[in-house]
């Protein structure tokens, strides 16, 4: 599978029992349908996450970007409570992209914010 960004040979790896593309070349991250999900659900999974974040910045604007499985366009997403981060998904398999460094960033403001909403139901 192509990286959909710089169209370099992603390769498979897996974290916790779910598999999920990585790119060599930009860092970026393939997840097929809901496996990001799951992955985020684990904890230390930001770590996965090994590609340079300005690497990740400067791909993150190159978004007319195709699925490397369906090949048409996938669709920019904003995380609505993190709209800094946009990801690609698919609206055909449902595959996600993050580049290098989104994924951490997800990982890191999810805990965070389940950390605040703990706070919050205190009061
Ligand atoms: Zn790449
Ligand atoms: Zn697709």
């Amino acid at each position: 599978m192509e990286c959909p960004k710089c169209q370099t040979t992603m390769k498979p790896n897996a974290y916790k029992d779910v598999e999920y593309d990585q790119c060599p070349e930009c860092g970026g991250l393939w997840f097929d349908a809901l496996e990001a999900e799951e992955l985020l659900e684990a904890k230390d999974a930001a770590q996965i996450d090994t590609g340079d974040p300005k690497v990740g910045k400067k791909m993150n604007r190159n978004w007319e970007v195709k699925c490397p499985k369906c090949h048409i366009p996938m669709l920019p997403v904003h995380d609505i409570e993190q709209p800094h981060i946009q990801l690609e998904a698919c609206a055909q398999c449902h595959g996600t992209f993050f580049d290098a460094g989104e994924f951490k960033d997800f990982c890191e403001e999810t805990f965070w914010d389940r950390v605040k909403d703990k706070f919050a139901s205190k009061r």
